[in-house]
């Protein structure tokens, strides 16, 4: 069985213009469910097509327009024509318009409301960085190509090039302020490292964070740290994007690290952060499964990891109920039955765990020594209905840093590459890429949406 693809336009007055757009031959015997329909390639075929006859269409009535001299005002004719190449999300499609003369200074004009210097359309842009954004750039190439008619534009290079140009975009993009205000924001910053390919430098570090209100409203940004991208900037981008005023009671949290606390006060975040209690927790999940794996194979042993396992359970117990000023006591309890350990045999080729829990206890020993400000009553907090942190910070570095980014996958990074393409990882993250960058996508992750779609 054969069938033609006809595409038929109508004008305003009536008229009718077709073009044969393909020609599809298709068995017409079920024997293979192969067989049934379209094929990829024919779907692509098909695709390329029509986007060939509306294009053509579309500069056929385009070139007719006829602009006024901009030097006289004359009346201008055709000079020439000219073929322009741009690359579509369906195939590359050549523009064919005319240039103008005028008849009488005898100036040349280009064409009316025609973007001579676009190569593509938003649409490619836009989705060649939304995919970029996702995986990595030969990767999203190939993806692209699999899938539509790409002709132009399927190089990698080509890719890195529109994201980083969209990443710019992004970053010096004002913003979206919602209608509803918000009553109170919580402010999470934290880092990471990706690995370098700048030279004298290992690693990058890239700071990340999000701004979260009581409704759900929610934004995530992140910097690469001395790139172009100021992140107090963002900080503040993103709390007037949830409907930060000057009455919203603003709470931060943060890790450790003094950098990020001076960071959050220079964008404004002026209230004391709280070291986020995931920190705390992740290190005391730590120190307890260490002290679980510690040997009981005689008596003394026994009663020493009775002692260890129960003072990592106080030690827990104080942290959360802000005697952070007591922690030296389990500390030093902890360290007091450790010599039972002694000459302790690793299983096969791993260290042994009494040497884990030596290390283990003394990183959280310093820690807390540094953070000792920074420590508040999380017990108290959290009877109270208050957040003691954010887990969803580790989830957001993960999103937008570690899984495409990730030393595991062995990539190296520029300083500005890893920066510009983080600014289209948030935006996917939000919801606010889109073409044209006026248009605001429904958020794949927001519960509440609306208030990122208003204005
Ligand atoms: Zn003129």
């Amino acid at each position: 069985m054969a069938w033609i693809v006809r595409l038929v336009k109508t004008e305003a007055d009536g008229e009718e213009r077709c073009a044969d757009v393909m020609k599809i031959d298709r068995p017409d015997d079920l024997a293979d469910i192969a067989d049934l329909g379209l094929t990829l390639a024919e779907g692509k075929l098909l695709l390329a097509g029509l986007q060939q006859e509306i294009v053509a269409a579309q500069a056929r009535s385009h070139a007719v327009r006829r602009p006024d001299c901009r030097i006289c005002a004359g009346v201008c004719h055709v000079k020439d024509y000219r073929d322009h190449a741009v690359a579509t999300l369906f195939g590359q499609v050549t523009v064919r318009l005319p240039r103008f003369r005028c008849a009488g200074c005898g100036g040349i004009e280009a064409g009316i409301e025609w973007p001579s210097h676009c190569r593509s359309t938003p649409e490619l842009d836009q989705l060649q960085a939304h995919l970029s954004a996702l995986m990595p750039y030969r990767v999203a190439a190939d993806f692209l190509e699999q899938m539509f008619p790409v002709d132009a534009g399927k190089d990698p290079e080509t890719l890195r090039r529109r994201t980083w140009k969209i990443g710019e975009v992004l970053r010096n993009d004002a913003a979206a302020r919602p209608e509803t205000t918000a009553p109170a924001i919580v402010v999470t910053l934290d880092s990471t490292f990706i690995r370098s390919c700048e030279d004298g430098e290992r690693h990058l570090e890239v700071r990340v964070g999000n701004v979260e209100t009581e409704s759900g409203g929610r934004q995530v940004f992140g910097a690469v740290a001395k790139a172009d991208t100021d992140i107090k900037v963002l900080i503040r981008r993103s709390l007037d994007a949830v409907g930060r005023t000057e009455d919203t009671a603003l709470t931060a949290f943060t890790d450790g690290c003094s950098g990020l606390r001076r960071i959050l006060a220079d964008a404004g975040v002026t209230g004391t952060p709280m070291l986020d209690w995931f920190h705390i927790a992740m290190r005391l999940q730590h120190l307890k499964q260490i002290a679980n794996g510690l040997s009981a194979d005689d008596p003394a042993r026994a009663a020493a990891k009775a002692v260890i396992v129960e003072e990592v359970e106080r030690l827990h117990w104080r942290l959360w109920n802000g005697k952070a000023k007591d922690a030296q006591i389990s500390i030093d309890r902890i360290r007091a039955v450790m010599h039972h350990f002694q000459g302790e045999q690793g299983q096969r080729k791993s260290i042994a765990p009494s040497r884990k829990l030596w290390t283990a206890l003394h990183a959280l020993d310093g820690y807390l020594t540094g953070q000792s400000d920074w420590l508040v009553n999380y017990a108290e907090r959290h009877r109270a209905g208050l957040r003691v942190g954010t887990a969803i910070t580790e989830g957001t570095a993960n999103f937008l840093v570690n899984r495409r980014m990730n030393k595991s996958q062995q990539m190296r990074w520029s300083q500005r590459g890893a920066d510009l393409l983080l600014q289209v990882r948030c935006a996917v993250y939000n919801g606010t890429l889109g073409s044209g960058f006026g248009q605001r996508f429904q958020p794949a992750n927001d519960p509440h949406p609306q208030a990122a779609i208003a204005a």
